[in-house]
């Protein structure tokens, strides 16, 4: 489950991260996931949840938020979204089509494969 294994590498790094204030509770940790990197957003939650107990994070919400796919056309200039494949594939991912929706030219990914840590929500101790 590749999900879990993602989701390990982010709540290592958030911890290491907490390290440094006098944390007292945490809310919420917000993630951007780009729509190429066709992780899942439930099985992400789900090893959120299992990989959070007995820690700081237990109790927290793990949230997601899309990133939609932004190109860049190597040959008429062209700036936007993806087109996505009509219908996406089995499991309910839309499929972006990397080239362009103008020209059908080779493209830039600009955006769409983060995955990173957004934000996070955290009470400390020093009011
Ligand atoms: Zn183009």
């Amino acid at each position: 489950m590749h999900e879990a294994s993602v989701v390990a590498n982010i709540v290592d790094a958030v911890l290491e991260e907490l390290k440094k204030y006098d944390v007292k509770k945490v809310n919420s940790v917000t993630l951007r996931i780009g729509d190429l990197t066709q992780l899942g957003t439930e099985q992400m939650k789900f090893a959120y949840e299992i990989l959070s107990e007995g820690n700081i994070l237990s109790g927290s919400e793990l949230i997601i938020e899309n990133e939609p796919v932004i190109l860049k056309c190597k040959k008429c200039g062209f700036e936007g979204p993806a087109k996505t494949l009509e219908g996406g594939d089995y499991s309910g991912h839309s499929v972006p089509v990397l080239c362009c929706p103008e020209c059908n030219g080779p493209v830039d990914i600009l955006e769409g494969q983060s995955c990173c840590v957004k934000c996070m929500d955290i009470e400390t101790g020093d009011e």
